[in-house]
């Protein structure tokens, strides 16, 4: 008889179409539900004690999704955290640590 015996094989990453939001593991970014992500199961990350979703090939680094988030969230970091004056403001605070 012809056994399915891949139930009992490891957990293995596979593409669902999610149907809660939830975080990509890669980016950070929001996956919107009714979107299309790749599920990670228990087990299928070392370490990682829940299931976890990602954008589709974020783990192997093609993610474009990812690769969008990132920038943004680069954009905005410079924008929220440096930007222009930052060189003047570690001066200013060297100069308030060393007392010149
Ligand atoms: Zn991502």
């Amino acid at each position: 008889m012809y056994r399915r015996r891949f139930r009992s094989s490891k957990p293995a990453a596979r593409a669902i179409t999610v149907k809660f939001a939830g975080k990509c593991i890669c980016c950070g970014g929001i996956i919107a539900a009714g979107s299309i992500a790749e599920y990670y199961p228990v087990g299928t990350i070392a370490g990682v004690s829940e299931g976890k979703l990602a954008h589709i090939n974020a783990v192997n680094g093609s993610s474009v999704a990812c690769a969008v988030e990132l920038r943004n969230k680069q954009d905005s970091g410079l924008n929220s955290m440096a930007g222009d004056g930052l060189d003047e403001r570690y001066e200013d605070q060297c100069r308030d640590d060393c007392g010149l």
